[in-house]
């Protein structure tokens, strides 16, 4: 089990090694020594965040509106895109894993036929690139 220590160095659930490096490899965790991870983020914060972005847009996925069970980053963690429900979307599994790491914008050219509510998500994206510019 690889220990996990919070932002300000609490210790948090251990976890097994895969979730480790999958933390690290989202950029939203580095090592501290072979056993050890920091979080990069306040898991319980955005557990929150989550949940009220969910909230916000019905628990459907934005892309293609289907039932959303997960959240998208619009500015991936990676490049510096925040927790914040305004940089959060719905989106069901398939789109968040079919997304990966290409540009929201990208993607919505993809999507852009069969998004339920196009406005809206341009909006959004729009939206949550200009406030992550501006932090
Ligand atoms: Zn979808």
């Amino acid at each position: 089990m690889i220990t996990v220590l919070n932002v300000d160095g609490q210790e948090l659930t251990p976890c097994l090694p895969h979730r480790a490096w999958r933390e690290v490899n989202r950029a939203r965790a580095v090592w501290i020594d072979e056993q050890t991870i920091k979080l990069l983020y306040n898991p319980f914060r955005f557990q929150a965040y989550r949940k009220a972005a969910l909230t916000r847009d019905h628990y459907t996925c934005l892309w293609c509106g289907c039932p959303a069970t997960t959240v998208d980053h619009i500015v991936p963690s990676s490049k510096g895109g925040s927790d914040l429900p305004r940089n959060l979307i719905a989106s069901c599994s398939e789109c968040n894993s079919k997304r990966g790491n290409r540009s929201a914008f990208l993607y919505l050219k993809e999507k852009a036929h069969s998004a339920p509510r196009l406005f809206m998500l341009c909006y959004r994206i729009v939206k949550a690139m200009y406030s992550s510019r501006i932090q």
